[in-house]
């Protein structure tokens, strides 16, 4: 099996580029289909989305538009330290169709802080797009209507998604390799 090293850890081929912009196409077509005549804002998560929305726009041939957003926790205050603040947004969020583009979700801690802050813009909808998801570790309520893989409780790395800032850059995803 295909085993490379970021920083000091070791990681094996998960998911190829070829399966992963299959299902990127599966899921432009849902999108295609959903949103076609809406004109949807998608928003990007940053960094880890980067690829992911990149791959997925290209797919899109409807009208829309895209943005992106960096989340950052909130400095200097005491038992909030999975908050999350929400920089970068200069779009009017106020009667639009939006989806937050986001490369993976986990406890669903940080996409459902993120949806709290939009459904407060006063959206007309909003849906989230997550590449991947870990349906175990899922702790919160969350909507999550497109999901390109459900994948297991083990730490990925590539494809946008890092490892103490390293290995964004790989085209495929791997996952980090057990002892
Ligand atoms: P949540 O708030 O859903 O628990 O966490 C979501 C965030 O945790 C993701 O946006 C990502 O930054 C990080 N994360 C969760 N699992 C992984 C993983 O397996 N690999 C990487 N690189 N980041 C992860
Ligand atoms: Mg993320």
């Amino acid at each position: 099996m295909n085993s490379i090293t970021v920083r000091d850890k070791e990681f094996v081929s998960y998911l190829t580029e070829d399966q992963i912009q299959q299902r990127i196409v599966k899921l432009a077509e849902e999108l295609t289909t959903d949103y076609k005549d809406k004109n949807p804002l998608f928003i990007g998560v940053l960094n880890g989305s980067f690829m992911f929305v990149a791959d997925l726009m290209k797919q899109l041939s409807i009208d829309c538009e895209i943005a992106f957003i960096r989340l950052s926790s909130y400095a200097g205050m005491e038992s909030t330290g999975n908050v999350k603040q929400v920089l970068g947004l200069q779009d009017n969020v106020f009667g639009r169709h939006i989806v937050l583009l986001e490369d993976i979700v986990d406890s669903g801690l940080t996409m459902e802080q993120t949806v709290a802050f939009f459904e407060d813009r006063g959206p007309k909808s909003i849906e989230i797009a997550t590449l991947l998801l870990k349906p175990e570790s899922l702790e919160k309520d969350l909507s999550l209507k497109y999901v390109g893989f459900e994948i297991p409780e083990k730490f990925v790395v590539g494809y946008g998604l890092d490892y103490d800032g390293h290995g964004r850059n790989l085209k495929d995803i791997y996952q980090l390799k057990e002892g």
